[in-house]
């Protein structure tokens, strides 16, 4: 019915489909096929989970072939791991039945590669399940207890369907043990949880294991009842491979009790099998007891048939076991070499992402160290130009008078030097101005030692401007000053004296707070033709300058001028007796 393509929720069926499965398997099988006409309408995940679900019915109506076929087609379309997991292991399903050993062991071991890959802790418990029912197919009994205690250890207290599907496992292990009491407890334990809640093709598989217990107990009749009633579920889901291996376990029980009518009934059903391996161990069984019917009622040639049949069979088996045997060897030698190889593959890794580790630590180091030396020297940098600016201004500080800020008397001389120096070489003129502020003791004494240092200051300011950049002014004691002009003759000197003298007169203190006038008498000296240094200039001027305070101070004076006058000659050679320059 294409039509309802489009109304059908392919998810809601397939979901339900997988339900019915474990439930009703005619109903199921009825679903499939009508979703089967659907099937290009579907996503491919949807196809691949039908495919999966067919191939599934295949192996119940065993049809290994097809089954087979169905699944690795089913595949490609599942990229999901859960519903890989169910084609692979159910592909094992169909290649243990196939008698195909080897291929059966390389899908388990694939589908033991997803267990990792699957996240739904539920999915996982009963994938490991299966693997323990396809071992338990297999006959590898250890491996049989080791999932299936592997999944009771994913059980939580209410999963309490696994833990007895675990349980159903390690019950038919006892049997394999041979310790039958205690197989059929535990198969009878599981039987009930199943039966009561619904699962009924697990609960049948339980009663075939009640059954074969009470069988093996020599509990004939019982084993008998229950043998029938296993048979009738199955029946209801065609489980032929159960269906088969319930009749054998009929004609044995049967034999016990000594009904020959109903051992020939139920062995028909095994002896007419086909010829596939997966039925060489039902008719080896029910071929001896053939044999041992026959011998009783004394027809010993069909005996004889019987027995050749059941030693056809035993070597069949034997043949059988020993492929199993090789098949698992191998099989185990491949998972141990893979897991070896993944190990060394792993190791590597660790190692690598070690070496990248040392290595990013390396670069991080690297980094860190090149910050380190960067900032070092970023700040040794920073610390060398302010140790500089700090020299520097150390440097100024001791070349500076700290009242007024013009040069102090041990920088403007050697300045005043060097200047001479230079000019002298070039044959350029020389004038040193000396002066020094009249009565200043008074201005201390009358105003106090502040007003002082104000008058001091509002001196120099008044005359810095006045001072062009190439000459020399400087501070050479308490209130004496001088002015150093290269390149300039007496001439100019004297200009520039009066210029200041006039200045320092002009000076207006009120804004100290006091009235007063300042005034400054003023020593004048140009070079003179001897003159090897600075020292006889600044004598000559200082002398000047004494003449200037014995004529009535705020006045300049010149030293060629104050030889004219005897008085002050007098004085003077007194004064050059004793200079203060
Ligand atoms: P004269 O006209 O003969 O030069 O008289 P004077 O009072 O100026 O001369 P004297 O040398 O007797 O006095 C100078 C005074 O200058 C003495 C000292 O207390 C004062 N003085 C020197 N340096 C400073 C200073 O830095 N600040 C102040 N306030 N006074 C100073
Ligand atoms: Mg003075
Ligand atoms: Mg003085």
């Amino acid at each position: 019915m294409p039509l309802m393509a489009a109304t059908i929720n392919f998810d809601e069926a397939l979901a339900e489909l997988e339900q019915l499965q474990h439930t009703d398997l005619p109903s199921a099988i009825t679903k499939l096929h009508e979703l089967e006409a659907d099937f290009e309408h579907m996503t491919r995940f949807q196809q691949g989970r039908l495919l999966v679900f067919k191939g599934t019915s295949f192996i119940y109506a065993g049809q290994y072939q097809e089954a087979l076929v169905t699944l690795i087609q089913s595949e490609n379309l599942v990229q999901n791991s859960d519903y890989l997991f169910s084609a692979y292991s159910y592909e094992a399903t169909a290649y243990i039945a196939l008698r195909n050993f080897k291929d059966a062991f390389v899908v388990m071991s694939k589908s033991l590669g997803l267990i990792d890959r699957i996240e739904n802790i539920d999915i996982k418990r009963a994938a490991y399940l299966r693997l323990a029912s396809l071992y338990s197919a297999m006959g590898i009994k250890e491996e049989v207890g080791s999932y299936a205690a592997k999944a009771e250890s994913l059980a939580s207290a209410d999963d309490v369907k696994d833990i007895c599907t675990a349980k159903l496992y390690l019950s038919v292990y006892q049997l394999e043990l041979e310790a039958f009491t205690k197989a059929f407890d535990e198969f009878q334990y599981t039987h009930d949880f199943f039966e009561s809640n619904g699962f009924p093709l697990i609960s049948f598989i339980a009663l075939k294991g009640m059954g074969e217990s009470k069988l093996r107990l020599q509990e004939y009749s019982a084993a008998v009842a229950l043998l029938l009633k296993a048979l009738k579920g199955y029946e209801s889901f065609n489980f032929q491979l159960e269906i088969n291996s319930v009749h054998s376990l009929l004609t044995e029980a049967y034999f016990a009790l000594k009904q020959s009518a109903e051992v020939v009934e139920h062995a028909k059903f095994v002896t007419s099998l086909p010829n596939d391996p997966s039925y060489t161990e039902l008719k080896h069984t029910v071929f001896k007891v053939l044999a041992g019917l026959n011998a009783e009622n004394k027809q010993f040639e069909q005996a004889y048939e019987f027995s050749k049949k059941e030693q056809y069979y035993n070597q069949l088996m034997f043949d059988e076991a020993k492929m199993k045997t090789l098949a698992y060897q191998a099989a185990k030698f491949n998972a141990d070499e893979q897991s070896r190889e993944i190990n060394l593959l792993n190791k590597e890794r660790e190692l690598y992402v070690a070496q990248q580790t040392v290595k990013e630590r390396e670069y991080t180091n690297m980094l860190m160290f090149v910050t380190i030396l960067v900032g070092g020297l970023f700040f040794l940098g920073i610390l060398l130009a302010v140790g500089q600016m700090q020299k520097r201004k150390f440097m100024r500080m001791a070349r500076m008078d700290a009242l007024t800020g013009i040069l102090n008397r041990g920088a403007g001389q050697e300045l005043g030097e060097n200047l001479f120096v230079q000019a002298t070489a070039r044959g350029g003129d020389f004038c040193v101005i000396l002066f020094d502020l009249d009565f200043f003791k008074r201005i201390n004494d009358s105003f106090g030692h502040g007003t002082g240092d104000w008058a001091l200051k509002k001196v120099v300011d008044s005359l810095k401007s006045h001072i062009r950049n190439g000459d020399v002014f400087a501070r050479i004691g308490g209130e004496e000053f001088a002015i150093l002009l290269p390149y300039a003759d007496e001439e100019k000197g004297m200009e520039v004296a009066e210029q200041c003298r006039a200045r320092i007169e002009a000076i207006d203190t009120q804004h100290s707070g006091h009235k007063f006038v300042i005034t400054a008498s003023f020593g004048v000296s140009g070079l003179m033709a001897d003159d090897l240094s600075l020292d006889p200039l600044f004598h000559r001027a200082d002398m000047a300058l004494y003449a200037a305070k014995a004529n009535g101070r705020n006045a300049v004076v010149r030293y060629s001028d104050i030889l004219k006058c005897d008085k002050q000659a007098t004085d003077l050679r007194r004064h050059i007796a004793s200079p203060s320059v």
